[in-house]
């Protein structure tokens, strides 16, 4: 049990969803003396192959948490990730070592979402201030006077002192809220293929994160323990069924690498893919984290981390309001901040990187690819990049700003 706080006397918040952000949403409230009922809809922690990268930003906000060394056991370190022409092959490489002085993790990390959910639930089971319910979905949120209630599909009306909703991109919590979620959906499907192949003995310079461009199909081409995984654009001439089929497969590995037996298909998934953002990110007792409160394309992995993000400062934040360290006033202050961010960082630097590589116009995929490679041939923009993509210039801005309020929450 944390520092001279009973369980009873406890404040006590419900996080709605036990995908990554809402585990760290959890981890943050117990950490910090609140009692904690985390409601998942699925029967078992979701095992989807979704996020597989965790950023050094990220991994410096999760090592409080003494996950991180487990989280390394479990994945893989990539020190490099790298723009490659697909005729060519590697045009541009950024090497995150570079950043080893100013943190303690320079690399991103290669481990999927769900390992981060099963180290964390592992813990909640001796955690006296934890109680995770699996197989319950959370409805609609009511506001009280002095807190907040979710209200479950089962009928069961949970009273709590804040509601957290972290509950994905078709958030439950968000629609009974009444927040908008706009912005854009982009044209392309992205189907992701996962095998066992090993590409990069026949890839020369493969690194574990790579982008790689071409005028008839880009693709990224990422590298997990276990496999390969390659996402590709689908326009509208292919149905889900025409693109998540064994020839779409087949054809399409055998355009990266081209060898005489059939690929083995580990998994194979196909999304449409949004930018969008909620309208408020704090509705009184109940605030949005992650998907719920703004998704993003895949591209440069950013929207599990900076779901993370959200949940590390606003739970937080959010315990702090509760014990009566941080003034509403500050706490709505943390719940802008982190909408501008996702605004600011996460949704330019995804969209960009979809312009550097996806955009139908030849001629502007051209010319940001070639800024790309400017950018990695000169050491102090090459920096400057390495900074952006690690979403450590997306945490100094959270820090100035949280200072420059007087809201500081960090040490
Ligand atoms: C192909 C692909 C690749 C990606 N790669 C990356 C990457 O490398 N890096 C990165 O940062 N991001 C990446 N993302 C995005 C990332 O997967 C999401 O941002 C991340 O899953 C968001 O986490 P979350 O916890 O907010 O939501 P989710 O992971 O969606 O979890 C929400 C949880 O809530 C549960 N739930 C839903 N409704 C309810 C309800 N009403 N009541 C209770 N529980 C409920 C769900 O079952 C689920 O467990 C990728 C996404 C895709 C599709």
């Amino acid at each position: 049990m944390p520092s001279g706080v009973s369980s009873i006397t406890a404040p006590h918040v419900v996080v709605a969803g036990a995908g990554p952000v809402g585990c760290v949403a959890a981890a943050v409230l117990a950490g910090a003396d609140v009692r904690v009922t985390l409601i998942e809809a699925s029967p078992s922690p979701p095992r989807e192959l979704r996020a597989s990268t965790f950023h050094p930003a990220t991994l410096e906000m999760l090592r409080p948490y003494g996950v991180v060394d487990e989280m390394i056991a479990r994945g893989l370190v990539a020190r490099h990730f790298a723009y490659r022409d697909r005729h060519v092959g590697v045009v541009a490489r950024f090497d995150l070592d570079e950043l080893r002085d100013i943190t303690n993790y320079p690399f991103r990390l290669q481990c999927e979402q769900f390992k981060l959910c099963e180290i964390l639930l592992e813990k909640f089971v001796s955690n006296p201030l934890i109680d995770v319910r699996f197989s319950s979905a959370i409805e609609a949120v009511e506001q009280r006077s002095e807190g907040a209630a979710a209200v479950l599909t089962s009928g069961e009306t949970i009273e709590a002192d804040a509601v957290i909703g972290a509950d994905g991109a078709s958030s439950a919590v968000r629609k009974s809220l009444g927040c908008t979620f706009d912005g854009m959906t982009y044209a392309d499907r992205y189907l992701v293929v996962s095998t066992p192949y090993e590409l990069s003995d026949h890839m020369p310079d493969l690194s574990y994160v790579n982008y790689v461009s071409d005028p008839d199909e880009w693709m990224v081409l990422l590298r997990t323990v276990d496999l390969w995984r390659a996402l590709f654009p689908v326009s509208d001439d292919e149905t889900d069924g025409q693109a998540l089929s064994d020839e779409s497969a087949e054809r399409r590995l055998q355009g990266v690498v081209a060898k005489p037996t059939a690929y083995e298909v580990a998994h194979r998934a196909i999304y449409r893919v949004h930018q969008r953002v909620a309208d408020r990110f704090r509705v009184g007792r109940a605030v949005l984290v992650g998907d719920a409160a703004h998704v993003n394309n895949p591209l440069g992995g950013m929207g599990m981390n900076g779901g993370v993000h959200d949940a590390v400062l606003l739970a937080g934040g959010l315990a702090g309001l509760l014990h009566g360290t941080v003034t509403d006033q500050q706490f709505d202050g943390y719940a802008a901040l982190r909408r501008q961010l996702a605004l600011d960082f996460v949704q330019r630097h995804t969209h960009e990187n979809a312009v550097t590589l996806a955009t139908p116009d030849a001629s502007i995929r051209a010319e940001a690819l070639e800024q790309m490679i400017e950018r990695a041939a000169n050491v102090d923009t090459a920096y400057d990049y390495l900074l952006q993509a690690s979403m450590i210039k997306a945490v100094w801005a959270m820090e100035t700003e949280l200072r420059a309020i007087d809201a500081y929450p960090f040490g």
